[in-house]
């Protein structure tokens, strides 16, 4: 059995560099927290040394419980020009306090000259004193060894001389780094074993974990992680989702999925797989970025089929168009409602969503029906809750929580002022009737708010809900006679979301359907009673 591969998680540190990411304190403890239930043996918290945030972070890492993580702060090595005792940097390394410093310093030459304006003497004295300082304050030290792979392709002897320097120091692991990520496999590979064998060919060597550290750029980041593995790294550092800068760091959802249920090596986290669609869907809660669904295993497209044939193939065999049960990784499959698919996909679309087609509506009916929406441009495939309110519709005992019964919208811009849209509705529930105006940055906005004030004033519990997104698209109907708009809304109540779709030659008509579902689905999915609130509404009896 070989030695365990440990992930090494970077989320909070080179995950926080991806482009239109940022994340607050609380965050940052949330998703630590989160890691470390996971099972995360190691999290980077930050560069103290960088921000007041990541300091804060340390400060308050250091007074929680930590079940399964060891936390490690990221720095540089010392500055060519101070003595390491008096670096600013390597001292906010120390006062973080954690037990393991991982520093990162320069292995390809030409950065050592061009950037940092060393020599090369210095820079391994910088690797050395650096490392050697960090063990005497008594942290394990990991050592980050920056653009790795070009620096040996640059100067192999020169590489391996600063992996030396950290190793002779008391760096525990050597991290091998594909900065910028444009490494082929095969190249990499290959220069991991060069590497393995003349360090670890020194007479008297001390043993080192070797690390893996990828981006990437030639979008080979998890695959050359998974091939490192196989040439000896026992640490693999990434990030959850793959965040980070550019086209990102190496997905350890991915790493530990393919690890896990791919190969023999003993992985940790190990036996947490089942979750990683919940933690890959919170983290991205929490940095608050939309999931990737066609994200590998734990994206809401990763185990979806559309096509008829293979909609009914896997009706019929599970396992006959996807490469693990995506159980295994807190997935579903799901059959996509589409025109391209027959009634098998319909009916099992129905029924993995509580609905039994029998006795109620007919699956072929309910096909028809939705092909028949689909040629006039609704899209059922991004909107599971409208095709839900559909089958829905059709069962006994179902009466809508309201009717819509007219509505305008009105814009306005008048000498250069502000676009202002006004909305007014008018809803009946349960036989009352109840007249509501709003204001509105744009026409939807106006109906949105006009309509939940109108509705709110019934069901409270719909000052919860909120519109998350908004997506208009301009599709080509069957009949061509005009162009249709579809709009799907996304829409949210806590951590609940759900989008509807509607479709119109008319835009606004379009939005309101799709409104009008997204309302009408919060009621019914969340059990609302009718709750009158506010005496101040005033409703008159419906017209008979
Ligand atoms: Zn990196």
């Amino acid at each position: 059995m070989s030695e365990p591969v440990l992930l090494y998680d970077t989320t909070l540190r080179d995950g926080t560099q991806r482009e239109g990411l940022t994340v607050s304190l609380t965050d940052k403890l949330k998703i630590a927290r989160r890691l470390d239930d996971f099972g995360m043996p190691f999290i980077e918290g930050g560069w103290p040394g960088s921000n007041p945030k990541d300091s804060e972070f340390f400060a308050a890492a250091k007074g929680m419980t930590w079940r399964n993580a060891r936390i490690a702060a990221f720095g540089f090595t010392r500055n060519r020009a101070s003595r390491v005792e008096d670096d600013a940097n390597i001292r906010a390394l120390i006062e973080a306090e954690t037990p393991i410093i991982t520093l990162v310093g320069k292995s390809w030459l030409m950065h050592v000259t061009g950037v940092l304006g060393a020599t090369a003497d210095e820079n391994l004295a910088m690797i050395g004193d650096s490392v050697a300082y960090c063990l005497a304050a008594g942290r394990e030290v990991f050592y980050d060894l920056e653009h790795y792979f070009d620096g040996y392709r640059d100067d192999p002897a020169y590489a391996i001389a600063c992996a030396r320097a950290a190793r002779d120091a008391g760096a525990t692991a050597l991290v091998l780094c594909d900065t910028n990520g444009g490494m082929l496999t095969d190249d990499l590979v290959g220069i991991i074993r060069a590497t393995r064998s003349a360090v670890e060919g020194d007479p008297g060597a001390p043993p080192v974990t070797w690390g893996i550290h990828v981006h990437n750029d030639a979008e080979l980041a998890v695959a050359n992680s998974i091939a490192a593995v196989a040439a000896g790294c026992r640490q693999v550092q990434g990030t959850i989702n793959g965040y980070g800068e550019r086209c990102g760091n190496a997905n350890l959802i991915s790493i530990l999925a393919n690890l896990e249920l791919k190969t023999d090596y003993p992985v940790v986290p190990s036996g947490k797989v089942g979750e990683l669609t919940d933690l890959s869907n919170y983290v991205a809660e929490i940095v608050n970025l939309n999931p990737d669904d066609h994200q590998p295993y734990v994206g809401r497209s990763a185990f979806a089929h559309k096509g008829g044939i293979h909609g009914a193939a896997t009706a019929k065999v599970e396992m006959s168009y996807q490469h693990i049960d995506p159980k295994l990784v807190g997935n579903e499959t799901r059959l996509v409602v589409s025109e391209l698919g027959g009634k098998a996909n319909t009916r099992l679309r129905a029924e993995q969503l509580g609905h039994r087609l029998e006795g109620v509506v007919d699956p072929k009916e309910l096909s028809q029906l939705v092909k028949r929406l689909e040629s006039e441009g609704a899209s059922f495939e991004g909107a599971e809750a409208s095709f839900e309110l559909l089958i829905r519709r059709y069962e006994t005992g179902y009466s809508p929580p309201f009717d819509v019964l007219d509505f305008t919208v009105i814009i306005e811009q008048r000498e250069g002022q502000e676009l202002r849209a006004e909305a007014t509705v008018k809803v009946e529930v349960e036989g009352e009737v109840l007249h509501t105006a709003a204001d509105g940055n744009g026409p939807v906005n106006a109906l949105d708010a006009a309509m939940r004030k109108a509705l709110g004033a019934f069901y409270p519990q719909l000052d919860a809900v909120h519109l998350v997104d908004y997506k208009v698209r301009i599709v080509d109907s069957a009949a061509a006679t005009a162009a249709r708009t579809r709009v799907v809304i996304e829409s949210a109540m806590g951590a609940d979301t759900w989008s509807t779709v509607g479709s119109d030659t008319n835009i606004i008509m379009a939005s309101m359907k799709a409104l009008t579902d997204s309302l009408e689905y919060a009621l019914w999915k969340g059990g609302a009673e009718l709750r009158r609130r506010d005496e101040r509404h005033f409703t008159t009896p419906a017209a008979k």
